[in-house]
């Protein structure tokens, strides 16, 4: 058992729902972390209609899920197969799912286990500088954290990071020290180069289409449909839902 203390952002109602469902269902014993509730939960409802009366444990088992069944009576036996496919697809869910709060997540070594962006830094100890969004892929993580400080901009939208380094290529000598960059929202733009004025028009009608059809928080693409260029659907969905912290360190059992 390895125990994880820290800071969260606090779970989503529907995480807080699962947790209390699991524990008032008879025959299931559950030890899953709050945010791999709805997954646990999806598994448990499939089996549970499949083969009434079992009993099922599912338990954090690492980096993934386990889960064992026991007794029940199968409805109907021509459906039978075995995993039963709901726990696949419950670990799928949970391999994207913070185990802290449910919102969306990955993989993380240090500390162990699944977690969204915030809650990995809200865990150590640290203020996330950022509002929730999905997680950052990773060569957008390896852009952003290495880019140079642009004085122009307060804060390099992470998402657009790659795009930013390859101007600072194209306009400079990559330091971005003399660059001027106007953040307009759902689009960026070069406001001046002074090695390089002749160029700007040219690079801002690519940076222009770039940045509208990338998300500024993840770097994931904008659908061509969407209402809301420079911004993926899934990163505003996360953000409109709030984002409270859990006011006092706790223990997370996993
Ligand atoms: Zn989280
Ligand atoms: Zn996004």
């Amino acid at each position: 058992m390895d125990q994880v203390t820290g800071r969260g952002l606090i779970p989503w109602p529907e995480a807080v729902v699962a947790a209390m469902t699991l524990r008032s269902l008879p025959g299931v014993h559950s030890d899953v972390p709050i945010g791999w509730a709805p997954a646990a939960l999806a598994v448990v409802a499939g089996h549970l209609a499949n083969r009434p009366g079992s009993v099922i444990f599912i338990s954090k088992d690492g980096g993934g899920f386990s889960t064992t069944f026991a007794a029940g009576t199968l409805v109907d036996a021509e459906a039978e197969v075995y995993p039963h496919p709901g726990s696949w697809y419950g670990g799928e869910i949970a391999m994207h799912s913070c185990e802290l709060c449910a919102r969306p997540g990955r993989r993380h070594r240090v500390p162990d286990g699944v977690f969204c962006d915030s809650c990995v830094i809200l865990t150590s100890g640290d203020e996330p500088d950022f509002a929730p969004r999905l997680p950052l892929a990773p060569d957008v993580e390896d852009a952003y954290r290495t880019l140079p400080p642009i004085r122009s901009l307060v804060t390099v939208p992470a998402g657009w990071a790659p795009l930013v380094r390859s101007v600072l290529k194209r306009l400079g000598d990559g330091s971005g020290a003399d660059l001027v960059f106007a953040d307009e929202g759902d689009h960026l733009v070069v406001v001046s180069a002074p090695d390089a004025a002749d160029r700007i028009a040219a690079v801002n009608r690519t940076l222009v289409t770039l940045t509208r059809e990338r998300c500024r928080y993840c770097g994931r693409p904008v659908e061509e449909s969407s209402f809301s260029p420079g911004a993926c659907d899934g990163c505003l969905a996360v953000q409109a839902r709030g984002w409270e912290t859990t006011t006092e360190w706790r223990e997370r059992q996993s």
